[in-house]
């Protein structure tokens, strides 16, 4: 257990309910690693009382806090001031106390998608050929705003349910081509790069059918799924040859400009770090 003195910098999760998160242990792996006084608390928010706690922040002294479900829209209007990507992904999963006590909210999940891919796939380029992106949900947004922002010339979203990804080319613009359900595998053919944002995969949840067939040998395989590691797209992709990157990474360097402001620290994605939260979500 860490030893706080009087000037301890604080920093914490908000969610409902808050014991799954995996954000109070990795924080602390790093507040210990880099001798941080600090500390990061998971604080279990009831949805109606979201405005009351962020308002409280100021109050308290504390430096910001991360914004987990189902807090991440609601927490939109709860802010002085947002960042641009925040407003396009429409969703805050990172506030920030400025010196003038003022508010202001992001979300680092598009950062922590890129950051990953980058260091898992250097080979792949942005604005080489089109991408695939499976699901239309909150965690697609991210990707698309990453997607888009790094160049990617044609994105081509799969959802199950069709209107939901076509609000999302209305929002996103013509980069995005809208491609039906049943057309998943065949859609691959040409793609740099095939995303999976649905939950489709995860323990607990329907796996994901899809023919791989298609894909090309230099095809770049990601997963946002974390639980399984190593799910059986990533599985199926690796056999054939394809290089593949695991939802782990996203969450550990989306982690890190929060880190940063809060308590002074750049901190690092190690081979540690990963070991440990994986520990941690099995444990
Ligand atoms: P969400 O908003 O609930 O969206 C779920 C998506 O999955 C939707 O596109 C939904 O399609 C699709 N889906 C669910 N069941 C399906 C089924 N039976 N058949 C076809 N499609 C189905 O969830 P989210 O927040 O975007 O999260 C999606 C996944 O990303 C989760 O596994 C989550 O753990 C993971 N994630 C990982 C990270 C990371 O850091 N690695 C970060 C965020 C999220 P419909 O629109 O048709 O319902």
């Amino acid at each position: 257990m860490a030893i706080l003195s009087g000037r301890a910098k604080l920093a914490g999760v908000m969610g409902w309910p808050v014991s799954h998160s995996r954000s109070p242990g990795l924080h602390g792996y790093w507040l210990e690693h880099y001798g941080v006084d600090g500390a990061y608390v998971p604080l279990a928010v009831v949805p109606d009382r979201l405005r009351d706690a962020i308002g409280g922040l100021v109050a308290l002294g504390f430096r910001g806090v991360n914004l987990t479900l189902p807090h991440k829209e609601a927490a939109l209007g709860h802010v002085d001031d947002l960042s641009a990507t925040a407003r396009r992904i429409g969703a805050v999963n990172t506030i920030v106390v400025g010196a003038d006590g003022k508010l202001r909210g992001d979300n680092t999940d598009a950062f922590g998608f890129l950051e990953h891919l980058k260091a898992s796939a250097p080979q792949w380029r942005a604005d080489a050929r089109p991408v695939a992106v499976l699901g239309a949900g909150g965690a697609a947004r991210a990707v698309i705003v990453a997607l888009l922002d790094e160049g990617v010339i044609e994105l081509r979203l799969i959802n199950r349910s069709p209107e939901r990804a076509s609000k999302l080319r209305e929002a996103f613009g013509p980069a995005i081509t809208v491609v039906d359900w049943a057309a998943r595998s065949t859609a691959l053919s040409d793609v740099s790069l095939l995303v999976n944002a649905t939950s489709l995969g995860m323990s607990g949840q329907a796996p994901l059918d899809l023919a791989l067939d298609r894909l090309n040998q230099t095809t770049v395989v990601y997963d946002l799924v974390y639980a399984p590691l190593d799910t059986p797209l990533l599985k199926a992709a690796r056999q054939r040859g394809n290089a593949v990157v695991d939802g782990l990474g996203m969450l550990l360097h989306q982690a890190r400009p929060g880190f940063q402001a809060w308590f002074g620290v750049e901190p690092e994605v190690t081979a540690a770090l990963r070991a440990f939260v994986l520990d941690d979500l099995k444990a």
